[in-house]
């Protein structure tokens, strides 16, 4: 009662003094002098200074020694040579540590986690149960120092809200760009088989499902509709689907064409999932902007990657997951355990082919085929398939970033640039292994990782 009482007297105090104050307004905009200026903005507050014992810096192939970055807010406004002192301002001292740009996962699947009765748990869990261990899998993936990922493929529109669950500072999770649904044909990568006709309705251009390139303009408009960054589509089969050669050709050239053309008029660009060699080409001749996998990449399609200036996103952890989870049996059902032995230990070699012959390589892993938060293990496959280490690192941070057009924000260490660090203890580019084991992690200049331990928020 009494609190009720004190509401009342305090909605009526706070209503007396907007009237008032609304009053103030209107006798200034009528007085004849018109309104005041309005006050210039307050200089913007240098919020903390990291200082980097080495840095690499995202732009460049060296590293740089002995580096102070003054951010301001959630941006980078200066990197100066030195220790400089900034008063007022944070200090955040990694003075023992090499700094480097928040990493980039552009394939990942943070909003699934692939395990054994994979189908099963397809039609037992919820959106609801889908979205509870995505914000896990998103906060364990930035712990290990991805700050942004191009999440390729959801349903329901987890990774949607997930996004904007992020964006809003409601969780802890890397920036994201999400596709949705994944787009391809019926009884295709991306479609539910193995289930009886009856129990499940046929899918449509609104699951991804699509016959013609009508319909593929269709699934492209109403995907970016309801919230996607970029497009995903299935130019081949898949290996972890049940109904398909995984290799094979799916979507038509006419389809594929028709799915870019709507999609760049929004402004979108698009992610081909492609295995087999004629899926690859047919989708580098559409105009997609990477081909994820690869496996069966030949010379015509490293001529055709490079006459279209597309990028290769490997996923050799992937490949490598599928292959030994394919050793264990009844892991998977037989039809994708043959896949799974079969195109696996294809992928870190059709990478190696790519990178010899000058394929642009964006870092990305297909999170979710193997444990969320083990995605810096890619780079150690990419050192083993003949890549330098720095170039690896660049994959993840310059080429990631301009994948996704967001060399503006992400992906180096600029003046102008998201305030987004981590930091190793050592030399990365002499032990590249040393990126799975992030110490500190800050994100728009806010940390989520110091010392090796998680900041709570
Ligand atoms: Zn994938």
């Amino acid at each position: 009662m009494a609190t009720y009482f004190m509401t009342r007297v305090s909605c009526r105090r706070i209503a007396a003094l907007l009237l008032a104050a609304l009053a103030l307004i209107s006798s200034r905009a009528t007085s004849a002098s018109g309104p005041p200026p309005p006050p210039p903005p307050p200089p913007p507050a240098v919020t903390a200074v990291v200082y980097a014992g080495h840095l690499i810096d995202g732009v460049s192939n060296s590293v740089r020694s002995n580096v102070t970055i003054v951010i301001e807010g959630d941006r980078i406004r200066e990197v100066r040579d030195g220790r400089a002192s900034v008063p007022g301002a944070e200090v955040v001292d990694l003075s023992e540590f090499t700094v480097l740009p928040g990493l980039i996962d552009c394939h990942t699947h943070v909003t699934m986690q692939i395990g054994r009765d994979q189908l099963l748990n397809s039609l037992i869990h919820r959106n609801a149960d889908l979205a509870l261990t995505a914000s896990v899998y998103a906060r364990r993936t930035l712990l290990a120092g991805f700050t942004t990922i191009r999440d390729l493929g959801s349903s329901g529109f987890v990774d949607i809200s997930l996004r904007d669950a992020i964006n809003s500072g409601t969780i802890s999770g890397p920036r994201m760009f999400a596709a949705t649904r994944l787009i391809g044909i019926i009884g295709g990568h991306g479609d539910t088989g193995g289930i009886r006709e009856d129990l499940l309705p046929d899918p449509d251009y609104r699951s991804g499902i699509i016959t013609g390139p009508e319909d593929g303009a269709r699934a492209v408009r109403y995907a970016v509709k309801y919230g996607a960054d970029v497009i995903k589509i299935a130019a081949t089969g898949g290996v972890l689907s049940l109904a398909d050669s995984g290799s094979g050709q799916q979507l038509t050239l006419a389809e594929m064409k028709a799915i870019v053309d709507a999609a760049h008029l929004l402004d979108r660009k698009v992610a081909a999932h492609a295995h087999g060699a004629a899926g690859i080409k047919d989708a580098l001749r559409a105009g997609v902007s990477s081909i994820e996998h690869g496996s069966y990449l030949d010379d015509e399609a490293i001529s055709l990657f490079k006459q279209h200036g597309a990028y290769l996103v490997p996923t050799i952890i992937a490949g490598k997951t599928v292959e030994n989870a394919a050793k264990i049996p009844g892991f998977f059902p037989p039809a994708i355990q043959a896949k799974a032995a079969t195109i696996g230990p294809l992928i870190q070699n059709a990478f190696a082919r790519a990178y010899k012959g000058g394929v642009k390589i964006a870092f990305g892993t297909d999170a979710g085929v193997y444990p969320h938060g083990q995605n810096a293990k890619e780079f150690e496959y990419m050192v083993e398939a003949g890549m330098p280490p720095m170039e690896a690192i660049l994959a993840a941070t310059r080429s990631a970033a301009d994948l996704l057009d967001q060399s503006a924000n992400v992906g180096s260490v600029q003046r102008g640039r998201y305030a987004d660090l981590i930091a190793v203890r050592g030399d990365p580019v002499t032990d590249i292994k040393l990126l799975q084991n992030v110490s500190f992690v800050m994100k728009a200049g806010r940390i989520y990782k110091r010392d090796g331990k998680p900041v709570l928020h």
